[in-house]
Order: C-alpha cells, then sequence, then structure tokens
C-alpha cells in the first residue's frame, strides 16, 4: 500500500491535477452512499425529474421524507478527505473540484474553483419563476405548515432514508413560492431524468481538458455524468487515477486504482507532497504510517 500511495503522491506532486469526487468522500461525514461497499441498495427508488413534476402526490411523498431527511444533511460537516482536498489546492497542486456531490462539503471544507455538477441540496428553486432561496427557509416554512410532523412519523431511519405510510404523506402539507405565488419548488439539484445546465458540463470539460491528471476520489462512475470526464480524459491521453472503496466503471481508463478510505488516505497524500498542515488548518495529520493497516 505505501508503495501505491508514492506512486500517486508522486503523481500528484506535478500539479495541474482536477478533481472529480462523488459520494464515496462523504461517507465519512455521515451521508450515506447508496452505491457504496457499507450500503445497501436504496430501499426506494430515487425520485425523477418527470414523475416530480407531473405528479403532485409524488412530489407531496418526496418533500415529507426530505423535510426529515434533510436533518442529516443541515448537520453534517466536511471530513478530513474535505479538508485534505481543500489543502492540496492551496498548495498549488489541485486547480478545481468538480463533484457529483450536493451536500456543499468541499466548499464548507474551503475549497475554492468547485463546480458542483449536480447542484446543491440546500438550494431551492421555483419551476414557475425560477427564484431561487435557501433549503433553511423553506425548512422554516414546512416546519409551520406541518406542526408535529416529525415526531408522528414512525420508522425514521439515521440516514434520513425514511419509510412513510400513505396517511402520514397524505397529512403533509407542501408549500409553493411565494415570490410568483404558486410555482412548484425543488431542490436546486439534478434528478434522475434531468439534464445538467449546458454551460456548467462546458465548465466541466474546460477544466478536464486543461489538467495534467484526473484524480477521482470517492466514485464508482455508475452514472454517465460524471463518467464522460474520465472518458475525455482517457480520450486525450490525460492520466486518470481512481481511489475509491470497490472497483468503479472506470478503472479500465485509470492508469493507478487504489482502493481506501478517503478520510485517511487524502491527509497522507496532502502531507506526502504539500507539508504539514498549518495551524488550525483543521486537518490533523495521520502519520502515513498509519496506513500500512489499510487494505
Ligand atoms: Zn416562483
Amino acid at each position: 500500500m505505501t508503495e501505491t500511495i508514492d506512486a500517486l503522491a508522486g503523481l500528484v506532486a506535478g500539479g495541474g491535477v482536477v478533481v472529480l469526487s462523488g459520494a464515496g468522500l462523504s461517507t465519512e461525514s455521515g451521508i450515506p452512499d447508496y452505491r457504496g461497499p457499507s450500503g445497501a441498495a436504496r430501499r426506494h427508488t430515487p425520485m425523477t425529474y418527470q414523475v416530480f413534476t407531473r405528479d403532485a402526490q409524488a412530489r407531496r411523498r418526496y418533500w415529507a421524507r426530505s423535510h426529515l431527511g434533510w436533518r442529516v444533511i443541515a448537520r453534517a460537516a466536511p471530513n478530513d478527505g474535505h479538508r485534505a482536498v481543500a489543502r492540496l489546492q492551496r498548495g498549488g497542486l489541485v486547480d478545481g473540484v468538480i463533484t457529483q456531490n450536493v451536500d456543499g462539503l468541499h466548499t464548507a471544507a474551503g475549497s475554492p474553483r468547485v463546480v458542483e455538477l449536480h447542484g446543491r441540496l440546500d438550494e431551492v428553486v421555483c419551476l414557475g419563476c425560477g427564484n431561487q432561496t435557501s433549503r433553511e427557509e423553506l425548512d422554516r416554512r414546512l416546519r409551520e405548515a406541518n406542526p408535529g410532523f416529525d415526531a408522528r412519523v414512525s420508522a425514521v431511519n439515521p440516514d434520513g432514508d425514511v419509510d412513510l405510510a400513505d396517511d402520514e404523506v397524505a397529512e403533509f402539507r407542501t408549500v409553493d413560492c411565494t415570490f410568483c405565488g404558486a410555482g412548484v419548488l425543488k431542490p436546486d439539484v439534478v434528478f434522475f431524468g434531468e439534464t445538467v445546465p449546458a454551460p456548467r458540463v462546458a465548465r466541466c470539460f474546460d477544466m478536464v481538458q486543461r489538467a495534467r491528471l484526473l484524480l477521482v476520489l470517492g466514485s464508482s462512475l455508475t452514472v454517465m455524468s460524471g463518467r464522460r470526464f474520465v472518458l475525455r480524459a482517457a480520450k486525450l491521453g490525460i492520466p486518470v487515477v481512481i481511489v475509491n472503496q470497490g472497483p468503479t466503471r472506470g478503472d479500465g481508463y485509470a492508469a493507478l486504482t487504489l482502493d481506501a478510505p478517503l478520510g485517511r488516505l487524502l491527509p497522507a497524500l496532502a502531507d506526502r507532497t504539500v507539508g504539514a498542515p498549518a495551524a488550525g488548518d483543521g486537518g490533523v495529520g495521520v502519520a502515513p504510517t498509519g496506513l500500512t493497516a489499510v487494505r
């Protein structure tokens, strides 16, 4: 393992790195990765854009579950992996971050130049007028519209993937846009069946094309939305390195793959390439030797 970290550090030390991150980077912050090794397949089919926009009852169910699950996201904090990426950026080795995550944790860790490919869960958009508001404000409005709802529901999972009976959903009251008065509100994230806005995709391709190295962190690259950047890098002869727990759909294109917990590997990588964290940096160094225990 030490040899592979050395190989990784050798590649990253050359700079010009663009990071592509996925759910595996946030699992250590308590946000579940439904496709990851620890998990369990998701019990609920993900909401699609088409169902969300056409079916008021499905929308009610979505918001009722999302209202309960929001507390998990709202209390999540960046972990050592996010902080190490920010250190690599400050150290001049990582030029930018493309993330598939909607939790905002890269930015919370102090990373500049982050493209949030699939949007952010803490922002809400009106499908009628396009007005954007904060999820915090919506959370307050939903609480007011549904006093005592949280306490009444029976089976709340710690990860926020909530089971709700039909009668529990039926009593949940959704709220509409206050700006235009009637528009349907949607979290400002890209749902399944929805496409990422073209300018955002173009910005990501531009970052990848300028990169000297594409470093994939915690993504199984299952969805084409992220995998296409690996394919583009490979086509251009830009080396791809993948760090993920478990195999990915990009492994065949990678110059190097590592199977390791990111919260331990990334601080060690930053220590080796940009030096120990500055005081108050938050990234308490994990001794590189600690990684010999890692698979
Ligand atoms: Zn509106």
